[in-house]
């Protein structure tokens, strides 16, 4: 599979200014040959890295999470329309810490993500297993809930034209990686469950992904690219990243 995208979640992190200047950084380090690009700034950054990247197609812009409804009276909520007025391309749902930090189910991760479909926006779906799960071999299992909550509400074709990201709990900012061989297992799985169907998508891994390890992790033939977090906030570690997926082709 083609090496064809690299998502950097900026999480809760940054100032207006360096939100600004980690775009442009970015862009300006971006190659020719690099894969497609998107960053996911926090939410009241959106405008400024927007405008900061506005003559840079080579980088989407995308957001860390959405409301399920698409309008109404839910104080602190931003809706899927708003997202797509505001120039964003790609959003998160599903991501590990709105499932384990403020109780996202399965059937909420499915609401936002046929709420994103409605807007024309691009989900990039989350997935993965807990160190317990995995520890009671239960990881494909719940791999296969978690897409099948989705498939339940949108159809198999809306996921296949979406993005999931696989990302192991256990991985997330904490610098413990899943081996190459380990993701490998999972996102073969993933593309099993759906070609399976007769479709296929692009699937990510990530969980403390950075410059060290990316070209192992983007040597398996079912990684076809990288959601990253802690090392996209530092833009030359980002790039590094980026030219290991230019380097697995
Ligand atoms: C993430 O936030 O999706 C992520 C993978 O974080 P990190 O790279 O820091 O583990």
């Amino acid at each position: 599979m083609a090496k064809s995208l690299l998502a950097g979640n900026w999480k809760m992190h940054g100032t207006a200014e360096s939100a600004a200047q980690l775009a442009s950084d970015i862009a300006d380090g971006l190659t020719l040959e690099a894969p497609e690009t998107i960053v996911f700034p926090p939410l009241v950054h959106l405008p400024l890295v927007i405008a900061a990247l506005a003559d840079r197609p080579a980088i989407a812009v995308g957001a860390q999470n959405v409301s399920q409804y698409p309008e109404g009276a839910y104080t602190g909520e931003v809706s899927a329309q708003m997202l797509a007025n505001l120039g964003c391309r790609y959003v998160l749902v599903g991501h590990s810490e709105r499932r384990t930090l403020f109780g996202e189910t399965d059937q909420l991760v499915a609401e936002k993500f046929a709420a994103l479909q409605g807007a024309g926006l691009i989900p990039i779906l989350c997935v993965g297993e807990t160190l317990d799960q995995r520890q009671q071999g239960l990881t494909l299992e719940v791999v296969k809930r978690q897409i099948d909550a989705v498939v339940a509400r949108v159809g198999l074709e809306h996921v296949c034209q979406s993005v999931v990201a696989y990302e192991p709990v256990w991985a997330i900012g904490t610098g413990e990686t899943a081996t190459p061989e380990q993701a490998q297992e999972v996102h073969a799985y993933i593309r099993g469950q759906l070609t399976e169907r007769g479709q296929s998508t692009r699937l990510l891994y990530g969980g403390s992904v950075n410059a060290d390890n990316a070209a192992a992790l983007f040597a398996q033939p079912d990684i076809e690219g990288g959601l990253v977090g802690g090392a996209s906030l530092q833009a030359q570690q980002f790039l590094k990243i980026a030219q290991q997926m230019v380097e697995q082709g």
